[in-house]
């Protein structure tokens, strides 16, 4: 079933002139550049490429993705917020939520004035495919997000396949921790459903949270959106060489052989925490963090805090969890020893 974009985009993004920069009106890297106010002393006197075309190329060899099908953010927070900005009509349209889940989602919906539909996850979970299919015909539903491996639980998602088949919104599928998983990417599937946008992150896996560049893989059709509704210039030049330098084949290995340290440490943990009284269970997780069920958790956590170990308290979302990220070998060691005392 083909799916008219252009549809689902707001009237006034459709009918938007974007801002053409000095960068968009002459591409060339040698001349004189007085086009732009730029002062002509100076190391990052120069605006950066707006469409950070390097990174692109990059991770377009290296994923065998057209280049055309990627868009870069000021983070996935970016990319999520720009989705509302094209689609959602505020006050009329609404977005789709399965919590508990990242808490972005909600916090856009709110900023851009949209409503969101929060259905929960079940026993597993999992979403509840009976639950979810009276909501797909609704017109106004513009975004269902699915958040695969889900932050807070870690587990990945089943079903998405369906929701990709019977719903001609767009779905958001983050994958902010793929890299840690065994499952492999929707990224390969933008070819076969154009409402389709996968949103990957340097964050976690890839170590450059501190850098704030979020990816969106999406269709051509849906990236030229992304394009003319971004800020000019959301990626600084700072930011776009760190992750030009994280990108050769070198790194690439340092964060894949780090990528499998974390997992090791990972099962070590899980085998030290199943080792535990105080713990109850231990959630199934394809991610870089561990959600546990314990007896006490609002108490467990403040201990925790007072032998300046941080974790992250979900009791207020899921009744007495606690989700854990994966440290150094000598971090996650500090917890289980701190959490040993508490035993
Ligand atoms: C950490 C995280 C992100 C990353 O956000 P950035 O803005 O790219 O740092 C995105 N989605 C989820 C679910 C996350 O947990």
């Amino acid at each position: 079933m083909k799916i008219d974009i252009q549809k689902l985009v707001r009237k006034n993004i459709l009918n938007l002139k974007p801002y053409s920069s000095a960068r968009d009106e002459f591409e060339g890297e040698n001349g004189i550049f007085l086009d732009a106010n730029e002062n002509p002393f100076g190391e990052l006197n120069r605006y950066p490429d707006p469409y950070q075309r390097k990174i692109k190329q990059k991770l377009s060899a290296i994923n065998q993705i057209s280049a055309d099908n990627i868009f870069l953010g000021n983070g996935s927070d970016e990319v999520i917020d720009l989705a509302f900005r094209i689609f959602c009509e505020p006050r009329k349209d609404k977005v789709l939520t399965f919590s508990p889940t990242y808490g972005m989602y909600d916090v856009s919906a709110n900023i851009n004035n949209v409503e969101l539909i929060n259905l929960d996850l079940n026993e597993d979970f999992q979403i509840d495919l009976e639950t979810l299919k009276p909501y797909l015909k609704d017109e106004n539903l513009k975004i269902i997000f699915i958040c695969s491996p889900n932050n807070p639980t870690g587990n990945s998602i089943k079903n998405i396949e369906y929701i990709l088949e019977n719903f001609n919104g767009i779905i958001f599928i983050d994958e902010a921790y793929i890299d840690f998983s065994p499952k492999e990417s929707f990224r390969n599937q933008i070819k076969n459903y154009e409402n389709l946008i996968v949103s990957q992150t340097f964050s976690k896996a890839w170590g450059m949270a501190s850098v704030r560049v979020g990816i969106a893989y999406a269709s051509e059709e849906i990236i030229k959106f992304y394009n003319k509704t971004k800020p000019p210039y959301n990626i600084s030049q700072l930011n776009q060489n760190a992750v030009l330098e994280t990108l050769n084949d070198e790194n690439i290995k340092l964060v894949q052989e780090n990528i499998k340290l974390i997992l090791n440490e990972k099962k070590l943990l899980i085998e030290s925490l199943l080792q535990l009284k105080l713990v109850k269970k231990i959630f199934p997780t394809d991610a870089n963090f561990i959600l546990i069920e314990v007896e006490n958790a609002d108490w467990i956590y403040q201990k925790l805090v007072d032998e300046n170990v941080i974790v992250r308290n979900r009791n207020s979302v899921i009744k007495n969890c606690l989700r854990i990220t994966v440290g150094s070998p000598e971090e996650n060691l500090k917890l289980i020893e701190t959490l040993q005392n508490l035993n």
